[in-house]
């Protein structure tokens, strides 16, 4: 067999939390592209329901589409088990959800913090254990973390320290539970964007007058687009990225590189 046939996720079970939009839908239809039945996870049920159908119809993926707050326990182990029950098993997951909120440090509530590092990390954890939990009784899995760029650098001008905080956490949590895990089948590596262009960029008010910024901060003068992240995470979630636990793999143009 070829090394892109061996790439195929054929008969897969995926879950992709925030897969309603942006980086989370874009890799759930690479997903469901590379053969995986894909289930679709999002707060937004609705968005997260059209995700699910588009893909369905674009792949012949049994998709399922499933509401659920990354932020609430019951609902995480709830979702991994309606996955389980659906498809029988969990193949890997890519635990993505997640949002930015730009304000100075010094004029950050505490309501404000939280709920930054609730979804961006607390929520990376509670989906990450309970979906380990299910694949160390399997023997394998590969669990897959939406970090960020800025877990690596603070990202100027915008001040956003709870989410620089909050993707730093989720590198760290990376490598901590690969290492726990090393030995039982169960992987666990996260990629780190750089600027990409969803509705979390290309639609927030805060953010937008600071893309021509960005561009001209960028050495590929351009952000990244969504379809640019989908490779690596066929990539980590099938069979041929077996040696490779622990990794955070930065996909930013070089961005993070001086
Ligand atoms: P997006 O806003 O397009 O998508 C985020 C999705 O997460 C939405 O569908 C939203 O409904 C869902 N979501 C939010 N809170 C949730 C919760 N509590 N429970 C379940 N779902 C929830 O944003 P995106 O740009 O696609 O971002 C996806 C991930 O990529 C995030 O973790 C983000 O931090 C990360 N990221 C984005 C960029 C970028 O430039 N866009 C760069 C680096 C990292």
């Amino acid at each position: 067999m070829g090394i892109i046939e061996k790439m195929r996720l054929d008969g897969k079970a995926i879950y992709v939390t925030g897969g309603a939009s942006g980086i989370g839908k874009s890799v759930a239809t690479a997903l469901a592209e590379a053969g995986a039945d894909v289930a679709i996870v999002d707060v937004n049920i609705e968005g997260a329901k059209k995700a699910a159908q588009e893909i369905a119809q674009a792949t012949g993926s049994k998709t399922i589409a499933v509401q659920c707050d990354v932020t609430k326990k019951d609902e995480v182990e709830a979702m991994v088990a309606k996955v389980v029950d659906t498809y029988g098993k969990l193949d890997a997951c890519f635990n993505n959800a997640g949002i930015c909120l730009n304000v100075p440090a010094e004029e950050m509530t505490f309501e404000q913090w939280k709920k930054v590092i609730d979804i961006n990390l607390t929520g990376v954890f509670l989906c990450a254990t309970a979906a380990g939990r299910v694949m160390l009784k399997q023997g394998y899995g590969s669990i897959i973390n939406t970090a960020s760029m800025s877990g690596h650098i603070v990202n100027v001008p915008q001040p956003q320290c709870a989410y620089n905080a909050s993707k730093a956490g989720v590198i760290m949590l990376t490598k901590s539970l690969a290492v726990e895990w090393a030995k039982t089948g169960v992987r666990v590596n996260c990629i780190s964007p750089g600027y990409i262009g969803t509705d979390l960029t290309l639609n927030s008010e805060a953010l937008k007058p600071l893309i021509a910024k960005w561009n001209d901060m960028a050495p590929m003068g351009r952000l990244g687009k969504p379809e640019e992240l989908q490779s690596i995470v066929v990539y980590l979630a099938g069979d041929t990225s077996s040696f490779t636990t622990g990794s955070d793999i930065v996909v930013d143009g070089a961005f993070t590189c001086f």
